[in-house]
């Protein structure tokens, strides 16, 4: 997901430190390099599928289809959904025949689903709780509830098992949050063995501020349908039992699923279109006065919808060496029907690197939908195959537009292949994602990120392997998950090297790709690839919200006679580190007579003092003058003037003005 907090609230934060500072959080320097001729090379391959039957409303869909393309995930999950959407009522009706293929070894009595919709159900979920109604600067409107209601299960026999249904809480004990439900199974599923339930649920939906919901005649239907929990194998994530992985949906947490397959046919008023995951395996078609369109997707972990009457439908073949043939598929709000170009130009240059760095893009289709304005809260978020961009407020964005397409792009990766566990690691999601875009953002527009401004922005460091709604707050997990887990990935970047940090990024990607990879997991890639114990920096910086802080503490000078040279100086310069330990700092002296002297500490101790004989005498003394130190965020204590009087100095060939201007001019963090 994208947080516009980055655009606006956090801007407004960081207004002070701007203006101190001098600066932004993204840099154009210079004229912007236009984006590579990137032409579709040939047409995007057919998809290759065999569809089942079974489209009918109120009956249960079948779970026949077998698709014949090669599996290239565990495929746990798979799903046939008939869902109906009553745009009047606000409502989505639902069929979902679910089959769960058992990935573990111990028989399994209860299955767990989650029914996102709840969160949004009262003031006293655990959602509304934790984010009062908020998500990035979007609010809920008025009587903007929404809910889901489970309205038949049943066994593939037919068992009604509707009196087993039990709502829990494992995360907070809240009973007021029905986001999680417990189904006991009249028999225990065995091992590798398989189980398949029938449900039929009612999505009333809530008024678009959190991802998903209804706002106008725009729907955005992301986590619309009873969607099973991860049962994690030994192994799996480093867990050591088996077992389910189970989490309410909270004010900040995103998502986790196993991958799997859906056939979901979707009726909607004739006058809708709909975009969706996967892609359409017949054209859509008129019956009863609904339109009914049937989407197929495989190796995906989630399927998310969008319909609107006013979308302005483009799309486009592309491939590359790398992309083997995709169509894009643009959905967009009227008010941006003119800059389709840009979206096309956005994405074409964002699958055709990140498949270059991470692999290749593997799916046949890619959808962008762009929201009305007053669905903003449904943009800048990602669902396997299907993106969308911030909600269409003004006919001529800046290049938000771009950074918001390449982000979610990226989330293809970090996120789509490797479904990370947003609910407890999300930064391996967000700030990847946040680090890929930056460098999407800077080869091909030309954009750079202003790190030492951003860092100076991340105010409460805390641990980036924290469940995500055990952050201080929303501004925490914000700051950590998106700005400091990049600064942590460009800090490493900056110690072993961009070929090397490509090679780290490349071989995690390949590896773990269509699979649940962990912190640990990134961090043995980093150590096999760098060939060295990356320990104690993930503990300090990963594993724990760790921080330095070097402050230069004290300065003293007095004359000293020089033999031979007459009158010097003698300067004793103290400095430490208030926080975490960090190695190899450097420090510049710089004196009256304008020259500069330039020292590294090891960073052993954490107090040191540098003395310094010098002709002249010393001005100022400043840590990290180059602000290569990404990860420190106070940078108020690195500069320290020394106190020179006047009268001495009146002999140096500068003034003081015009030593200050010399050295402030320089003072960009
Ligand atoms: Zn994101």
């Amino acid at each position: 997901m994208k947080p516009p907090t980055f655009r606006t609230k956090i801007s407004i934060l960081a207004l002070a430190a701007l203006t101190l500072l001098g600066g932004s959080l993204w840099s154009y320097p210079g004229a912007s390099p236009a984006l590579a001729g990137m032409s579709a090379q040939k047409a995007a391959k057919s998809p290759a599928v065999s569809p089942g039957k079974g489209n009918a409303q109120q009956a249960f869909p079948e779970s026949a289809p077998v698709p014949v393309s090669e599996a290239l995930s565990q495929r746990v999950a798979e799903y046939h959904i008939d869902v109906k959407l009553d745009p009047e009522t606000a409502t989505l009706k639902g069929a979902e025949t679910v089959t769960w293929n058992h990935p573990g070894r111990k028989p399994v009595s209860d299955l767990y689903f989650h029914l996102y919709p709840n969160a949004f159900e009262s003031r006293n979920t655990t959602f509304m709780k934790e984010s009062g109604g908020e998500l990035r600067s979007d609010k809920m409107p008025d009587n903007g509830f929404g809910s889901m209601t489970l309205t038949d299960v049943r066994t593939s026999e037919g068992t009604s098992l509707i009196q087993r249904v039990q709502y829990v809480q494992p995360d907070d004990g809240n009973i007021n949050d029905r986001t999680l439900v417990k189904l006991h199974l009249p028999e225990p599923v065995n091992g590798g063995e398989s189980v398949t339930l029938k449900l039929q649920f009612e999505v009333k939906l809530p008024k678009v501020f959190a991802r998903m919901g209804i706002a106008g005649n725009f729907v955005m239907a992301g986590q619309w349908f009873p969607k099973i929990s991860v049962y994690e194998p030994v192994g799996t994530r480093g867990v050591t039992q088996e077992g389910w992985n189970l989490h309410q949906y909270h004010g900040t947490s995103e998502f986790y699923s196993d991958f799997g397959i859906y056939n979901v046919t979707i009726a909607v008023p004739p006058e809708y279109t709909v975009a969706a995951t996967g892609f359409p395996v017949k054209t859509a078609k008129l019956k009863q006065n609904q339109k009914i369109y049937q989407f197929y997707a495989d190796d995906v972990h989630d399927f998310a919808w969008a319909a609107s009457p006013d979308f302005v439908v483009t799309e486009e073949a592309f491939s590359t060496p790398e992309v083997p043939g995709v169509r894009i598929k643009l959905y967009l709000d009227p008010l941006h029907k003119d800059l389709k170009e840009r979206y096309f130009q956005a994405a074409k240059a964002a699958l055709s690197a990140f498949s270059k760095w991470y692999g290749p893009y593997p799916y046949s289709t890619l959808s962008i939908v762009v929201p009305p304005k007053d669905a903003n809260g449904a943009g800048g978020m990602e669902y396997p195959t299907l993106i969308t961009a911030f909600g269409a407020s003004e006919s001529s964005p800046d290049t938000s537009l771009e950074r918001t397409v390449v982000h979610e792009i990226g989330h293809q990766y970090f996120y789509g292949m490797l479904a990370s566990n947003e609910f407890e690691e999300a930064w391996l999601d967000e700030s990847f994602t946040s680090y890929a875009e930056d460098r999407l953002m800077e080869q091909e527009y030309g954009v750079m990120a202003n790190l030492p401004i951003q860092a100076s922005l991340v105010t409460s460091p805390q641990a980036l392997t924290l469940e995500t709604w055990k952050y201080s707050g929303a501004d925490a997990y914000t700051q950590n998950v998106y700005l400091r887990g990049k600064l942590v990935l460009k800090d490493i970047e900056r110690q072993v090297g961009t070929k090397t940090m490509d090679a780290i990024l490349s071989t995690y990607a390949n590896k773990y790709r269509f699979r649940h990879p962990t912190t640990r997991d990134f961090q043995k890639v980093v150590e096999n690839v760098t060939k060295k114990s990356w320990q104690n920096y993930f503990d300090l910086y990963i594993y724990d919200g760790g921080a330095p802080d070097f402050s230069i503490d004290d300065i003293q000078m007095r004359t000293k006679e020089n033999a031979g040279t007459g009158q010097g100086y003698e300067s004793i310069v103290k400095v430490s580190n208030r926080g975490s330990h960090y190695a190899n700092v450097p420090i510049k002296f710089t004196f009256s007579d304008g020259h500069t002297v330039e020292r590294v500490w090891n960073g052993d101790n954490k107090n040191t003092a540098f003395q310094l004989i010098s002709s002249s005498p010393l001005l100022s003394a400043e840590i990290d003058p180059q602000h290569t130190l990404l990860l420190e965020n106070k940078h108020i204590n690195n500069f320290r003037l020394a106190e020179i009087k006047p009268d001495t100095l009146s002999r140096w060939t500068l003034t003081l003005s015009k030593l200050l201007e010399t050295v402030l001019g320089t003072l960009v963090w």
